[in-house]
This record gives C-alpha cells, structure tokens and sequence, in this order.
C-alpha cells in the first residue's frame, strides 16, 4: 500500500478540486458570508463562482486580477496590430443590425478616428444600441481581431459625450469560468468591496503597508481590483501576497512555538556511545555526516522536542545517521519508532539498522501491514517489557494500537509527503513529547522549503560518501534501443544490475501496468533470456514485492522490471544500470530519485533516459536538464520553473498549502520577507482567525 494512503483522509489543495463545507454567515466573520447571499449571485452564480475557488464573499474579495487594462493608453486605428489588447477613442459614424453567419442578429457600429475605421460588434446589443448612434463618442477595448477588416467583438466601453468621464481607465482583468463574463466580474466585485471592505482586520503591521504606500487593508483590496494605474495593482497584488504568505508563515511560527514549549525528553546516553557506534561502522562519515551527528546529539540532550529535518541528496548517507541517533536513545533507556513510506523500504531499514544496531546489543523488530498477529503480539510484548528498543515500520508503527512505553524518538523517512499538521498529529497528543527525525532526499529549494517545512529545524547533508564511480545519463531516442540494451548486457555480464522502469501515468494506470508487464515478459523470454528478470509493480501483495526486492538484492534477480517510483530508497550498490522507458512522463526531480538508485558502489554507472515516440522538443529538453547535472538542487529549481511546485515535492500529499495570491515560483522574494516578518511577530487572535478562513482546510491541532 502506498504510504499515503494510510494517511488520514485530506482535502484535495488543488483549486479545482478542492471542497468547501458551505458555509453560513456568521456575525463573528462576515467575510466567511456564503457568496449565495450575495446580492446578484443565486444558486447557478454560486456553482459557477465556486469553480474559481470563490465560497465566501472574503474569497471574492481576493480573487485578484490576472492583469488590467489600461485604457489611458490610445492606439490611432491606424498602427492596431491584430490579436493585441488596444484602446481606441473615437466617434461613431454608422450602426445597425445585421445577421451574422448562425443566423443571430449582431449589432455592428463603425467607429472613426482621424487615421481610419474600425468595425465593433455586440452580440446582446439590446442595452448597448440606444447609446451607439452616430456621433457618440466612446473609447472601446479589446482584443483587435481581423476578420476582413479590423474590428472588435464586445468591446469595453467608455462613453465621452459631454459629461465628464467618472468610469474607472484602468480595468481590472480577471481570471475566468464559463458563464460568468468580465463585466459580471467586475460587478459582483464592486458589491463586495462595498459592503464588505470595512470588515477586514489588519493583517500585516502598519509599517509594511506604508512601506508600499498603503495606509489600510481595505486600501490595498480597493486598489488590486481598481487601480488608479497598473503598476499600483500591481503593487497591491504583492502586498497581498505578502499578507498571505504572512499569514501561513506566522502560523508555521506558532506551530514551531509551541512544539517548543511541550516538555521533551533529554537524551543523556553513557558519553562513549557514539564512539563505539562510529567504531563498528565499515567506512568513516563525511563531514557533512559528522556536522548532522553532532548536532542532533546536542539537540537530543536538550529537555525541548527536536523537530529537525535532515535533508540530503540521494545516496548521500542519512540512514547512518539515524542509526547514530537510533543508538544514542537506546543507549539512554529510551525506544526508537523508525517509519519508512513502503513495506519494502521498511524491510531494508529493518535490514541495514539491525545490522549497525545488533553489534551494539540494541535489539530491532518489523512492524508491517503485513505482520502476522502472532508477531505483532510478540512486538507489543517485547515494546511493553522493554526488551525491544528500534521497531522499525510503515505507518502502522504510528497507529494507537501500537504502544511504545518509552518512546523517545520517531524517525520518519522519505517522508516529503507529509505535511505540517500530520506531524502535528503525530506529536501533540504525546507527553512528554518525543524527538522528531524526519529525512527527506528532496532537495528543495530554499524557499519551497521555508514554506512546507517551516515548521522544522533543517540540516542539510551537502556531500557524498567518497570513492563512488560516476553516473552516465544519456537521454535517448525509442530507434536507439538495440544500443542500450547491448550496453545493458555488456554490464550484466560482469555481474551488474540494473533496473527497468515505466512510468505509471494516473488516468491509465491499468494499460502502463499491462506494457510493463508485458515489456518484462518480452524481455525476459527474448533479449535478457538468459539473466533473471523480477517483476515489481505497485499492484503486487506486499510479500511478492519483498520477495523480489529480496532477491534482487541478494543477486538471485539481475534485472529489475518496475513501474512504481515509490521505492525510492532501494539500496543495492550493484546496481550499475538503469533504463527508464517514456522518460518525459516523469517529472525532472523524480527522475533524479530514480536515478539515485544507480551509482551507489564504487563503479561507474549508467542512467539511460528512453524518450517516447510522444517526446516533443521541450521535454527533451527538459531531460538534457539530468544529462548535464547531477546537483539535486539544481535540478529542483529547474523542476520548479518548469512544472511547479507540486511536481517538486510530489504529486499528491505534498504538503503545500493552497495559496489564492502567492506563487511560490514568482514570489520567491516574499517568501522570505514573510518569513522574517512573522519571526519579530507574534500570532494573535486576529492572525488566527484568518488563517483559519483562508487555510480553513488546513487542520492543527493545538494552535
Ligand atoms: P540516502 O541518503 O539516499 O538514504 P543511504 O543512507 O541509503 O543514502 O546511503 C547510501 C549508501 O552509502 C549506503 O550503501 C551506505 O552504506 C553508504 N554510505 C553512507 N555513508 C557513507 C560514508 N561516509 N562512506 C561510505 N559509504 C557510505
Ligand atoms: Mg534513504
């Protein structure tokens, strides 16, 4: 089972699908007002609003521009250019209806300025018509299109005769769903902001505000939705983004606070423990290992919860760290709860810390999904006396069945799926409350990482293991696959292994599963006949997969066929070779996990990208990318700028909140702004209160 399906059941964060309980105003919040009650917005409206992410009249209010109009700027007819946005001010010089080609009537006015004509055309014109006769003078926006002469469908207009002109110039420009019009927008936008500006409280601190030339809140939502000029928007657009960042970062800080105010465990072990762990070990630490020991045995000593996250690339060594970590607790009377996110990574820590552990007298057991009653009763037994110390697992070691007595420290791996209030969850019911060990091969950019991890102290792991041969990517084209597998066989016979996989797209996993089985029937019955080949597929019993990771480990399997990319932390330094067939599906920092599994001994490996026949240019591009880098960070960054954060961190429960304003791609300088605004500022009620209506699907237990 995949890790995160254990996980309790969690709204959707993506704007599309995310589900909101309807809410009912409330006197307390007026912003969390259902929009049906909105003058002008019914049942229908509402549906429609609530495709775009709008519930309440608070989310209305900052449903922000994509861009503005500007209708200060005139363009003479002459110079309009077809499929830009224009302005043209000029005066009617003939209108009627005519029926357009479906048989509708269209109401068309030509309109005049001193370089030439322009055809404009109103399909519902009933309102429109008595104000567009000859010699009106208007200025009309739109799109220029050329349909046998310049001319504009549904132009914005601005009427100039005799009275002066109070109708804002610079149009805000929003974001859209099917039925609801630019116009509709802007009118259900004014409404809001009448009547409901005044009840927004003060997030950010004053100075801030008139550091961008604001003097209130409600200033700067009047100003995002009608701006005097753009660049004013824009300039609200970004305080608003900066409040929302704020707003989530203050709560992070809370959240951190608190943690550090429960009472922990001091870890005292006898002071030779960790020479004696590091004395057993077959190779000596990097430095970058050392630097993470230290730190995490002075954290430990302390009476206040460790919440650390040790990040480092793939293949650079954290599982001896948290074995390290593992001995200092037990040595210290206390037990240890290690979870993996799979059965089989569970079964390979269960393997390499036992056999780092057991030297030292420390006794380790499995806890799987998997494990037999009379096993698990065997573990509950031995947790309870006390002669067990490591239980190493998936989820299930976390659930409340599972009693730890003296449970002082809970590591978590690969654990870039979790987000701040599962750890929370994890945490707060517990007292005293233990230390907190979470591994991520993630290398996420720093400000990716302030925002999902904000929560916890980082350590970063920024050097590898030495004497490991290096890694070959070369990305390829479907015609070139004789090559690559002749160079496959080249490696297999020197006794090497290697890997095979294939993307699982979500909307067809049944027929990717059906190629890659029927890809390693191929292979095994045809060009690799005379090697073993295993099968691993997501859709295998637990025991199946343990059996062939097993043997692939121990040498009885020399090629390994798969589909799933969740067994990112597989360790098999044979491993030389790996083959990824339909590269271009996989995103650019999965694929740097994959090829992690490779180049883990001391020689060279090699990492084959297959392009599909789909391949465009840009997604080979994209893959040149790991061609000509093997810096994870690097790679996330590029990751991020192509695809999104999501994509960075992982598909489904990764943990980023849904932000309404904020891009963590282009507002990377506002996260750290916000970041240390909220470090010098506390989170009062009203910080709280707000947070909860705009994160409301973000649930922390105890803030
Ligand atoms: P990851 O950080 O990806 O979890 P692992 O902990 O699985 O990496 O370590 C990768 C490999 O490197 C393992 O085979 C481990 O034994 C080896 N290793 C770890 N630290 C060192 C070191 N300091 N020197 C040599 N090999 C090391
Ligand atoms: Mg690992």
């Amino acid at each position: 089972m995949l890790f995160h399906e254990r996980l309790p059941e969690r709204k959707p964060m993506s704007p599309e699908g995310r589900t909101k309980i309807q809410r009912v105003s409330r006197r307390e919040n007026m912003l969390e007002t259902d929009i049906r009650y909105l003058k002008g917005v019914g049942p229908a409206r509402s549906s429609q609003l609530a495709k775009l992410d709008i519930h309440t009249v608070g989310e209305l209010l900052l449903h922000v521009p994509a861009q503005y109009r500007d209708r200060r700027i005139i363009t003479p007819i002459r110079n309009l250019i077809p499929g830009e946005e224009s302005n043209i001010s000029g005066t009617v010089v003939s209108s009627g209806l005519r029926k357009s080609r479906k048989g509708k009537s269209v109401f068309q006015v030509e309109l005049e300025d001193s370089s030439g004509r322009i055809k404009l055309s109103f399909f519902n014109w009933k309102y429109i018509a008595g104000r567009l006769q000859p010699g009106s003078e208007v200025i009309a926006s739109g799109k220029i299109v050329f349909f046998g002469g310049l001319s504009i469908v549904h132009p914005d207009l601005i009427f100039l005769n005799g009275k002066s002109v109070e109708l804002p110039l610079v149009l805000p420009v929003y974001p859209l769903t099917a039925g609801i019009t630019q116009g509709i927008m802007r009118k259900l936008v004014t409404s809001v902001i009448e009547k409901y500006v005044t009840h927004l409280s003060e997030i950010l601190p004053f100075e801030v505000l008139n550091s961008y030339g604001f003097q209130n809140r409600a200033e700067v939502v009047r100003a995002v939705h009608f701006p005097k000029d753009p660049l004013r928007g824009e300039q609200a657009r970004k305080v608003l983004a900066l409040e929302e960042l704020f707003l989530f970062q203050s709560i992070l800080n809370r959240v951190r606070m608190n943690a550090s105010l429960r009472p922990g465990i001091p870890i005292e072990p006898p002071p030779d423990t960790l020479g004696e762990f590091l004395e057993k070990l077959p190779y000596e630490l990097t430095n970058a290992q050392k630097k993470a020991v230290r730190r995490i045995t002075e954290e430990l000593s302390r009476n206040v919860p460790m919440r650390r996250l040790l990040q480092g690339d793939v293949g650079s060594g954290k599982t001896v760290i948290a074995a390290a970590a593992c001995a200092l607790c037990c040595r210290a009377g206390y037990q240890v709860a290690v979870v993996a996110p799979t059965e089989v990574l569970a079964a390979q820590h269960y393997r390499t810390l036992r056999g780092m552990l057991e030297p030292m007298g420390i006794k380790c057991d499995l806890l799987t999904g998997g494990t037999t009653g009379s096993q698990r009763k065997f573990v509950s037994e031995s947790l309870e006396d006390g002669s067990l110390d490591v239980l190493i697992g998936t989820h299930a070691v976390l659930e409340d069945t599972v009693v730890i007595p003296g449970l002082g420290l809970c590591i978590i791996d690969e654990q870039h799926k979790f987000g701040v209030e599962q750890r929370e969850k994890l945490l707060a019911g517990r007292r005293p409350c233990p230390h907190l060990l979470i591994m991520s091969a993630t290398p996420i950019p720093r400000t990716l990482a302030m925002t999902v991890y904000g929560d916890l102290d980082i350590t970063l792991i920024d050097e590898m293991p030495p004497g490991r041969g290096r890694i070959h990517t070369c990305v390829m084209s479907r015609d070139r696959r004789s090559e690559v597998y002749s160079a496959l066989v080249k490696r297999l016979e020197l006794g090497e292994k290697a890997y095979i996989v294939y993307p699982l797209r979500e909307a067809s996993v049944e027929l990717d599963l059906r190629d890659a089985t029927t890809s390693f029937q191929v292979l095994r019955d045809g060009p690799l006949g005379k090697y073993n080949v295993g099968l691993l597929t997501g859709a295998m019993k637990a025991s199946e997969k343990l059996g062939v990771t097993r043997r692939f480990a121990s040498g009885e399997i020399s090629v390994l066929v798969s589909t799933t990319v969740i067994e990112v932390g597989l360790d098999v330094p044979e491993a030389t070779v790996m083959i990824v067939v339909n590269a271009e599906r996989f995103g650019l920092s999965q694929l740097h996990q994959l090829r992690g599994r490779i180049g883990r001994g001391k020689k060279d490996s090699w990492c084959f990208l297959m392009k599909g026949s789909q391949c465009g240019i840009e997604s080979a591009q994209r893959l040149s990318v790991l061609a000509s880098t093997d810096n994870g960070f690097r790679i996330a960054e590029k990751d991020l700028e192509l695809r999104g954060p999501g994509d960075v961190i992982g598909t489904k429960q990764h943990g980023i909140p849904f932000f309404r304003i904020a891009s963590l791609i282009n507002d990377a300088d506002l996260i750290e702004k916000a970041s240390e605004l909220a470090s010098g500022n506390g989170s009062g009620k009203p910080l709280l209160q707000e947070y909860r209506w705009r994160f409301g699907n973000l649930d922390l237990p105890g803030i």
